[in-house]
């Protein structure tokens, strides 16, 4: 029996599940080893029950949560995919005002026929079992996870920071550059994909576990941030991660 899959979007760009339609070698043999019910983006049927739910998306509507414990209770494995999923991302970057200001300054006089809620991560909402971090997702750990999952093994979590791939690939550091970098305190797994490309990174996966906020933020006020600079960097992704960076 191959097991039944779920994709399911909330509020997010569908970035994350547009990875994993690019993962066009790879469908082949997804779509034959996974039962896929229900992938809005993809296909119009919908199944009931799920071995495996992927969800996309931070939750920011009263009735997302309701729909998130639906799949909750018909979903035997909850794993978030992506940022905004797995850490609220930029989502909650409007946490910070009021929600009438919110839905005023994005749809102006037709505020009134939407709802918003203070926007949080799906485990916030209901327990998950894993998490996939990026934003986007990277294609390679999604393929991984599946595999480990229909080997019956928890999904392996990075845990060292992107500082470790970003050297390990031959990168120079960006401090060295006169740029700055969430790097030392960030998950890895994304092979620092965008040092490699030229840019810094800006924490989209998450924090390590335990990670040595000190130290990042003396590093980056002796580049020259303002704490006010500092924190802006931080929240972009992390702004709903509590207590971590006050
Ligand atoms: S994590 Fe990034 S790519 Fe994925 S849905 Fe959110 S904004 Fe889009
Ligand atoms: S560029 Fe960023 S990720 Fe790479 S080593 Fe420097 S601080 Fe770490
Ligand atoms: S380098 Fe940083 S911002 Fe870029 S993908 Fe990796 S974790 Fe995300």
């Amino acid at each position: 029996m191959r097991p039944k899959v779920g994709v399911f979007d909330f509020t997010c760009c569908q970035g994350c599940e547009l990875q994993i339609l690019n993962c066009e070698e790879e469908m082949p043999d997804l779509i034959a080893a996974l039962d896929i019910v229900a992938f809005r983006e993809a296909m119009t049927e919908r199944g009931n029950y799920y071995d495996i739910a992927f969800i996309d998306g931070a939750c920011s509507r009263e009735s997302e949560i309701v729909s998130l414990k639906e799949i909750r209770k018909r979903a035997k494995i909850v794993i978030p995919i992506g940022a905004c999923a797995c850490l609220g991302g930029v989502n909650c970057l409007k946490n910070a005002y009021p929600m009438d200001e919110v839905l005023k300054a994005e749809y102006g006089e037709a505020a009134s026929y939407y709802d918003t809620i203070p926007a949080r991560p799906i485990s916030a909402v209901i327990p998950v079992d894993f998490f996939m971090p990026g934003c986007p997702i990277v294609k390679e750990e999604f393929i991984r996870v599946v595999q480990e999952l229909l080997a019956g093994r928890d999904p392996y979590q990075p845990n060292d920071p992107v500082c470790a791939e970003c050297k390990a690939g031959g990168n120079v550091c960006v401090f060295d550059k006169g740029m700055t970098c969430l790097g030392p305190v960030t998950r890895g797994g994304c092979k620092a994909t965008c040092v490699t490309g030229g840019a810094v990174c800006w924490g989209c996966r998450g924090l390590i576990d335990e990670p040595n906020i000190h130290a990042e933020k003396e590093i980056l006020e002796s580049a020259g941030l303002s704490m006010e600079d500092i924190t802006k960097r931080f929240n972009l992704f992390n702004v709903c991660q509590e207590g971590v960076w006050k």
